[in-house]
Parts: C-alpha cells; structure tokens; sequence
C-alpha cells in the first residue's frame, strides 16, 4: 500500500470535534438532550462536585442511539433502502432498530441468545429482525460478515466506526456544553466508542480536563491494552456489566483511546451492584450494570480527587427488574 493510501485510510478513520459537532447538529432534534443530575449525599461521600450525565433517559435508553442515527443518516440512499446489520449484546440492536424505523432503513440484529430479555423484546418490539446465536460455539463477527455479504446488508458496528465514535462523543459535548468547566470526566468502556467520541470532544473543549475509562475488572482488556500499549482481548468474560463484555477495543477506538484518555481503571463486581443500589436510592433512577462503571470508580473510591468538577457519564438504564433478585443474591455481592 502507498503512503498516501494508508494516510488517506487514517484520515477516514480519524473523528475530530468537527465530526462531533456535525453529528450534533444531524441529531438535534431527534435525541433526547438527557438531564444532568446533582446529589449532596454524592458530593459529601466524595468531597467533590458530581455531574452525572444521565444517558438513561436516552432514547432506547442508552447514548447507543446517538451513535447509531448518525451512522444511519449517512447511508447511500441504495445502503437505506436494502438495509443495515449489526451485531449487538443489546443497547446498540435497539438503537439501530429504532433509528431504522424512523428513517425507514431496514434492520437486521444479531444478538447472544443469553442476551436480556428486556433487550430483545425491544429490538424487535422497533420492528428489526432477530437473529440470535449462542456466545460459546459462535463468532458473531463472522456470523453477521456471512449475513452481511448474503443479503447484501451495510454493517453498522456497535463501536468500531467514524460516525458511531462521532455521535457517541455528542453525550460528553452536551454535558459539557451545559456545566461548563470540568477537571475530570469519567467514562465506562467496552469496546471503547463511548469513550473515544467523549474523549475527543473534551480534549478539545476542555484540554485540561482528564479523561479516565471504567472498565469491570472482569473484562479488563482495555485496561491492560491501555498499559500495555499492545491490543489485548477478553474472552466471554462473565461480568453482570453486560455491555462491557466486549472482546476488545476496536481498531479504530484503540489508537484514539491510547491518544485521547488519560488513565484506566477497573471495579469489581460487587462495587458495581453496590453502587447500582446506592444510585436507584439517591438519585431515584433506574440504571444497568454497565452505566454504573464510572460511577462506581468514584463512589468506591477506585478515583479519588477532593475538590474536584467532575463529570459522570450514566450510560444507559436497560436493565430486567425481574432479574434483580438473582443479582443480589450472586456470589458477588457483598454490602
Ligand atoms: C455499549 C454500552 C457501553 C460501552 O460502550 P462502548 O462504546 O462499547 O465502549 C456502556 N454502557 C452501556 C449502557 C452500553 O450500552
């Protein structure tokens, strides 16, 4: 390959806050501007001045759809009319599935069958197709390339793509927009969309405001690429953080994770029910396993940083209330 062919292939891949403020502007209307929520109880426990960016109210209920309308509004008019596929343990099969409806583009979802209920309802409930496969003898990848290929269907990944990173970064540019100043923004990470997107519109609005990724330390492998400066992967990892589970960082989101955020960190299984709890108290809200990450860094302590402006992104709230028994009761959980 050329030089100039591969910087052209960087410049593609590479999102910028031009990107991110484009994609604000495609989405203006059309997404939930999500509510910023303030707790004394938090600021006392942590000494320091909590925002928490509240993404559970986001359509579908998670920032997935932010990522998914502006990856959807920029097909060709032949990719909407024959449709889109993608991959999903959940949040970003619903996200598609709805922008889909909304823009009309059909929708194909592949999902783990031992992905929540409360998610595949919903997917279909958007009108996508399901298909699910099973997570131990199945790569979903190859699955869903063969289907791609098949029915001729443009893939939409979940994470590893320009304008999902683009629009994933609106969440933090609209925190920022509305509290101004922060000293730290605190993201949780799966397969590293959110928090690259994020990263990108703070570095540029706030240059000296860190960045730190919240990853379970069950599936730690962003962490460990993070350090390690090599990509490192996790296989099937079993975290309640269902969104976390992903395999890796993508080739996209790894490089801007290694440029843009600051620091990695892990919590465990129990900080993170822990800290589900205390939020759905304090803050009177639902939210699922992966939205407390960052969260649960501060709250437990894993961050510390007295006096501090900080930003929380809340990711998402899908979470089956029925199963909520069974997850106080896992060999997890400890008060
Ligand atoms: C997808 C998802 C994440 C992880 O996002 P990435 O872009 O894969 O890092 C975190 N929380 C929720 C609720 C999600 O749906």
């Amino acid at each position: 390959m050329s030089i100039e062919n591969t910087q052209a292939i960087l410049t593609s891949h590479s999102v910028t806050i031009t990107d991110i403020k484009a994609a604000q502007q495609r989405l203006l209307g059309i997404v939930h501007h999500t509510p910023v929520i303030t707790s004394s109880s938090v600021n006392e426990r942590t000494q320091s001045q909590v925002f928490f960016k509240c993404e559970n109210f986001q359509r579908t209920g998670a920032f997935k759809f932010r990522g998914a309308y502006n990856a959807l509004t920029q097909l060709s008019t032949e990719q909407k009319k024959t449709g889109v596929i993608t991959y999903s343990s959940g949040n970003h099969g619903q996200a598609i599935a709805l922008g889909g409806k909304l823009l009309n583009i059909p929708t194909t979802v592949v999902m783990p069958e031992d992905a929540p209920p409360v998610k595949q309802t919903a997917t279909r409930a958007y009108g996508a197709e399901v298909i699910l496969y099973n997570r131990q003898t199945t790569n979903r990848e190859e699955l869903t390339k063969g289907l791609a290929h098949e029915r001729q269907l443009t893939l939409i990944p979940p994470y590893d793509h320009p304008h999902v990173i683009a629009g994933q970064g609106t969440t933090a540019l609209e925190l920022i927009q509305e509290v101004g100043e922060l000293d730290l923004l605190l993201v949780c990470c799966g397969g590293g969309g959110l928090i690259s997107g994020c990263a990108i519109a703070t570095k540029a609005l706030l240059p000296n405001c860190r960045v730190i990724g919240v990853e379970p330390e069950l599936a730690d492998d962003a962490t460990r690429s993070f350090y390690s400066k090599t990509l490192q992967t996790v296989h099937n990892p079993n975290t309640i953080a269902d969104g976390a589970r992903t395999p890796s960082l993508g080739k996209i989101t790894f490089p801007l994770v290694l440029e843009y955020v600051d620091d990695m960190v892990t919590v465990s299984e129990s900080a993170i029910i822990r800290t589900m709890l205390f939020l759905w108290e304090r803050l009177k809200i639902v939210i699922e396993p992966t939205g407390v990450l960052a969260a649960a860094a501060l709250l437990e302590g894993v961050i510390t940083a007295p006096g501090a402006k900080i930003g929380v992104i809340i990711s998402g709230g899908n979470v089956d209330l029925s199963q909520i028994g069974e997850l106080l009761t896992t060999r997890y959980y400890s008060r």
